[in-house]
């Protein structure tokens, strides 16, 4: 067989799962337990056909597959993989290209450097800032604070890129209550500590109290980072940069934003107030694989100064070219080096839709948000548990009841609707109480699928409160 033939397969195979997707349930067929079962098998000895293990991969993967790229998954905040995007990507795995550096690939190092140009100035930040193209908000998170760690410490006259932290000044980190988990764990990556941090008091959307803030920046002495964040995982809502960067700059603190998915709210007219002043920060992250709509995996670690970007990340060996001016090597401004060409899905997602598109995009998704949070507000005994200015919507269920018993109706709502597959979202806990949680964040979902969204919501609402009353 012909790679034409295989690669062919490959793509109908493609078209055909997402052609498909509205006449499937919204939740997996199979669990993990089915599907290990599926896949479980003796190591295999012997050749087997191309085209036999292609079909066997997709009989035995798709029913394990939740349907993330459909126009109904609101779960946790997951992107849609346009097609755009998985098209790129597809040839990206083609051209089998290592994005180390631009002498092992020239087109995937350049295609990076304009995809980071074109990023900051989408997102409205410092046309300085060098980008790193990274899996996802978590490394970026880690790349980003790595970068800060130097430099902080730098300036205190210690060389952490060197001699590691074993005697280094300790460095304070103030980070607000409801951050992500994530950036934690790029706290614990880098020596950090998840817990050795000072957590600032937030408010009831989450967003880092200033008064406290102003304290805690106060409170501490010596180097010091201070995390902020655009787009709370729950609430969608973003920290006041404008107030918040000043304080943090005044007693000299490396400022960095977790934008993951809500620093794109700097792309849209309407909504930019809402990170006004995020381009103060020095250092934030993103993804590509959330509001960009990329395909996983792919994030952006964003650093305003160059130098302390590459001193945290620069790998040097005898064999590995040296950039020279005006040239740009992938792997100074992330942690790996030989690693997939990114840059080609990013390209070609802000080719296709433009900055109008990106625009419309977000505005498109946090419009649909707000429309199913009022619907939703309607029906007696919802409440919506957040301001819904982004893409994030927080429900309760039995609002009208006592607080035990609402988080129990709000449980079985979640269980049903999960059950029936019209549509997926999942729960969370917001201030000690559950609560479903719907992420607007697919380049599909429009007012006719909100409408079919609430319908079915409301309806596994009513069934399970009739049951429970
Ligand atoms: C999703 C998310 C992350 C983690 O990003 P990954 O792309 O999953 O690594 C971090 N912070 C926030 C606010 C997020 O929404």
């Amino acid at each position: 067989m012909g790679t034409k033939e295989l690669f062919s397969i490959a793509a109908d195979h493609a078209a055909r799962f997402r052609d498909t997707i509205d006449s499937r349930p919204h939740h997996p067929l199979r669990d993990y337990a089915g599907s290990l079962e599926a896949f479980a098998a003796p190591l295999p000895e012997q050749p087997s056909p191309l085209v036999d293990v292609l079909d066997q991969l997709v009989t035995t993967a798709e029913p394990g597959l939740h349907l993330m790229t459909g126009p109904r998954f609101f779960g946790w905040v997951i992107g849609g993989s346009h097609p755009m995007g998985v098209a790129a990507d597809f040839l990206t795995s083609a051209w089998g290209q290592n994005a180390g550096n631009h002498t092992v690939s020239p087109s995937a190092a350049a295609v990076e450097t304009v995809g980071g140009r074109w990023l900051l100035q989408l997102l409205g930040l410092p046309l300085e800032a060098s980008v790193g193209f990274v899996t996802g908000a978590t490394v970026a998170n880690f790349t980003c604070l790595a970068a800060a760690r130097g430099e902080v410490l730098l300036r205190a006259g210690w060389d952490a890129d060197a001699n590691g932290l074993f005697g280094a000044p300790p460095i304070s980190v103030l980070i607000g209550d409801d951050a992500h988990t994530t950036v934690f764990s790029a706290l614990q990556f880098l020596g950090l500590g998840h817990d050795r941090v000072i957590r600032v008091p937030t408010d009831d959307q989450g967003r880092i109290v200033p008064a406290g803030f102003e304290q805690a920046v106060a409170d501490v002495s010596g180097p010091r980072i201070a995390i902020l964040q655009a787009g709370q995982i729950n609430t969608g809502a973003c920290d006041d940069f404008g107030r918040l960067i000043p304080i943090a700059k005044s007693k000299g603190a490396w400022v960095h934003v977790d934008g993951a998915f809500g620093l794109w709210a700097q792309v849209s007219a309407r909504r930019r107030h809402l990170t006004s002043g995020v381009e103060q920060a020095d250092s934030w992250a993103t993804d590509g694989h959330k509001w960009l709509q990329t395909p996983y995996d792919c994030g952006y670690a964003i650093v305003r100064d160059e130098v302390a970007h590459r001193r945290a990340m620069t790998i040097s060996a005898s064999y590995l070219p040296l950039a020279s001016e005006g040239e740009r090597d992938p792997s100074h401004y992330v942690p790996e080096l030989s690693r997939r060409a990114r840059g080609f899905a990013t390209w070609a997602m802000i080719r296709h839709l433009g900055r109008q598109g990106i625009e419309a995009l977000v505005d498109g998704a946090s419009d649909v948000a707000a429309s199913i949070a009022q619907a939703l507000a309607k029906e007696p005994g919802i409440a919506i548990a957040n301001d819904v200015l982004l893409n994030q919507v927080i429900v309760r269920f039995g609002a009208d009841w006592p607080a035990e018993q609402a988080d129990d109706l709000t449980k079985r709502t979640i269980g049903a609707l999960q059950r029936e597959g019209a549509l997926f979202a999942g729960g969370a806990i917001w201030r000690g109480r559950q609560v479903l949680r719907l992420s607007v964040t697919n380049y599909q979902t429009n007012t006719a699928q909100a409408v079919e969204a609430v319908e079915a919501i409301v309806r596994a609402y009513r069934g399970e409160r009739c049951a429970a009353a």
